[in-house]
C-alpha cells in the first residue's frame, strides 16, 4: 500500500533525524566535560587526597562512566575535602598548577576581567590569596563560557549569572570557596539536563511510534475480517442460488416456485446489506484512525522540527564568539579537520594563517577594557568583510586570530594577510580624542606532504613571533617553507 510505504518512511526519516539529534547532544555534552577536565587540573596540587578524587572525575569522563548518582557522591566528598582544605594552614609554595590555566583560552569578554592587584583578607598571606582569587576569576571566566555554550533551566541559569559575577569581583575568599562548590553543581545539572531531555524525546517518539504500530495492527486485523466476511458472502449466495436452482428442478408448482425463488433472492439480498454495513463500518473504523494518527503524525513534526531549531540555536552560540561574533576555537577545529581531510584527499593548496594584535595590552591600558573589546570587534569586522567566503576566520583567544585559506598557496595567503594588515594599519581609530593605530603581525604556513592541522599551525605561530621578533606590522612565511 502507498500509505503504508509513506508511514514507513517518515518512520525511517523519524529514526535517521533522532541519530543525528543524539550526535549533537554528544558534542554538546564533550564541551561539558572538557570544561571540566579543565576545571579539575586548575584545582589539582593541593592535598593529595582531592587529587584523587578530581582524578576520578577526570577518569570517569575519559572512559564515558558519568553516572549522576555516584557523582552526587564524589562531589560531596570533593566538597569535603575542600572545606578541610580551607581549614588547614596554606602552604607556602604555589597552592595550583596555574600553568595548566593559559590567559589566551578566555574567550568570554573580560569587560569584567580581574583587577592586576587583589586586596589580602584576614587569612593568608597576599601571595595566596592572590593566587586563590585569580583562580576563582578564572573560574568565574569558565562558567562565562559555559554560560554562552550551553542553555540551563531559567533558575539555574540566573543562580549562574549572579554566582559568575560574585567569581569575578567578590574578595572574601568564603564567599568564592561556597562559589566554586555551586559551579561543580551547576556543571552536573547541565549534563543532567541534556540527558534528560534526550531521553524525554525518544520517551515521546516511542510513545507515538506505538501509536503507529497499533494502527497497522489494526489495520492487518481489518484485513483479515474483509476476508471471512466475503467468503461468508459468498458462502451465503452460493448457497441461495444451489437452493434456488434445486427448487426450479423439483418444483411442479409455478406459485410455489416463485415464491420459493423470492425467498432466496431475499436472503441473499439480506447478506448482501449486512455485508455492506459491516464494510461502511470498518472503512469508518479506519479513516477515524488515519486522521488521529496523522494529528499525531503532525504535532510529531511540529516537534521534531522545534528540537532542531533549538539544537541548530545551541549549535550556533557553542561555535560564535561573543564578543565578535566569529567563529570561535571550537568552530576552527572543526573547519580545520574538514578542510585537511579534503588536504589529504585531493592534495590542493591549503593554507594557515595566525595573526595576533600588536601591542594590545597596551589599548587595555592606556584606554582600558571597553575600548580593548571595541579594537577587537572592529578588526574582526574588518577583516571577516574583506576576506572571500572560501576562507575562514576564526578567534583563537584574546587578541589572536587563525585563518584557513583553502585553495591558496602560501605565497598568495602572505598577499591577501598583508593587504588586511595595511587596511588595519590605516583605520583611524580614535581613543580619549586621540587618533590612535592599531596593527597586527601575522604568521602563514602551507600543508606539505606529512603534515597535520598542529604541525602546520605551529609552523604558522613561529612565524608570527619572527614577525613580532622582526618589529611587529608584518607578514612571514614559516621558516624553512618549499614556498619560499
Ligand atoms: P604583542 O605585540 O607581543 O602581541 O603584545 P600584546 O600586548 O598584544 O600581547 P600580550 O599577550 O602581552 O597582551 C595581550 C593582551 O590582550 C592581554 C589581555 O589582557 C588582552 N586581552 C585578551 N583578551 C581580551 C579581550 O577579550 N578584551 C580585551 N579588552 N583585552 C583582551
Ligand atoms: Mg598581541
Ligand atoms: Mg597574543
Amino acid at each position: 500500500m502507498t500509505s503504508d510505504q509513506s508511514w514507513k518512511e517518515k518512520y525511517l526519516q523519524e529514526l535517521e533525524s533522532a541519530d543525528q539529534r543524539e550526535e549533537q547532544w554528544k558534542a554538546e555534552r564533550n564541551t561539558l566535560e572538557r570544561m571540566l577536565v579543565r576545571t579539575c587540573l586548575a584545582s589539582e596540587g593541593q592535598a593529595p587526597e582531592l587529587d584523587r578524587l578530581l582524578a576520578r572525575v577526570r577518569k570517569d569522563l575519559r572512559k564515558n562512566k558519568v553516572d549522576v548518582e555516584n557523582w552526587r557522591e564524589l562531589q560531596e566528598q570533593i566538597d569535603r575535602q575542600v572545606t578541610l582544605l580551607d581549614e588547614k594552614p596554606v602552604a607556602k609554595k604555589s597552592l595550583f598548577n596555574w600553568k595548566k590555566l593559559p590567559e589566551q583560552e578566555a574567550d568570554s569578554p573580560p569587560a569584567e576581567t580581574p583587577p592586576d592587584t587583589v586586596k589580602p583578607t584576614d587569612s593568608g598571606s597576599l601571595d595566596d590569596n592572590t593566587q586563590r582569587l585569580r583562580i576563582a576569576r578564572r573560574v568565574g571566566q569558565l562558567l562565562g563560557q559555559l554560560l554562552s555554550q550551553v542553555s540551563l533551566e531559567a533558575n539555574a541559569e540566573a543562580q549562574a549569572r549572579v554566582l559568575q559575577q560574585s567569581l569575578l569581583s567578590s574578595d572574601s575568599w568564603d564567599e568564592l570557596r561556597e562559589g566554586l562548590n555551586h559551579v561543580a553543581d551547576l556543571v552536573i545539572a547541565a549534563i543532567a539536563r541534556s540527558q534528560r531531555e534526550f531521553e524525554a524525546f525518544l520517551q515521546r517518539l516511542d510513545e507515538r511510534l506505538e501509536v503507529f504500530q497499533q494502527h497497522f495492527a489494526n489495520q492487518s486485523s481489518a484485513q483479515a475480517e474483509r476476508i471471512r466476511a466475503t467468503e461468508l458472502l459468498d458462502q451465503e449466495i452460493r448457497h441461495g442460488l444451489e437452493c434456488a436452482g434445486v427448487d426450479v428442478q423439483e418444483s411442479h408448482d409455478l406459485g410455489e416456485l416463485k415464491s420459493s425463488v423470492s425467498d432466496h433472492l431475499e436472503s441473499i439480498a439480506v447478506a448482501l446489506d449486512r455485508f455492506r454495513a459491516q464494510e461502511t463500518q470498518r472503512e469508518q473504523e479506519l479513516a477515524d484512525q488515519l486522521a488521529a494518527m496523522q494529528e499525531k503524525m503532525a504535532a510529531m513534526e511540529a516537534h521534531s522540527e522545534q528540537m532542531q531549531e533549538q539544537i541548530r540555536r545551541e549549535r550556533q552560540k557553542a561555535t560564535t564568539d561573543l564578543l565578535t561574533q566569529l567563529p570561535n576555537r571550537e568552530a576552527w577545529q572543526e573547519r580545520l579537520s574538514f578542510e585537511y581531510n579534503r588536504w589529504k584527499r585531493y592534495q590542493h593548496p591549503l593554507t594557515v594563517g595566525v595573526l595576533d594584535i600588536d601591542l594590545f595590552k597596551r589599548i587595555n591600558d592606556s584606554y582600558g577594557h571597553k575600548a580593548g573589546d571595541r579594537v577587537l570587534q572592529l578588526v574582526a569586522r574588518e577583516l571577516k568583510e574583506r576576506l572571500r567566503n572560501t576562507d575562514f576566520i576564526a578567534r583563537y583567544g584574546g587578541e589572536e586570530f587563525v585563518l584557513l585559506f583553502p585553495e591558496t598557496s602560501p605565497v598568495d595567503a602572505i598577499a591577501v594577510l598583508d593587504q588586511l594588515r595595511a587596511h588595519v594599519a590605516n583605520l583611524p581609530f580614535h581613543f580619549s580624542g586621540e587618533p590612535v593605530t592599531v596593527t597586527f603581525s601575522a604568521g602563514v604556513s602551507g600543508f606539505s606532504p606529512g603534515d597535520t592541522g598542529e604541525t602546520v599551525f605551529d609552523r604558522a605561530d613561529r612565524a608570527l613571533y619572527q614577525a613580532k621578533d622582526a618589529g611587529r606590522n608584518q607578514v612571514h612565511l614559516e621558516p624553512d617553507s618549499p614556498a619560499q
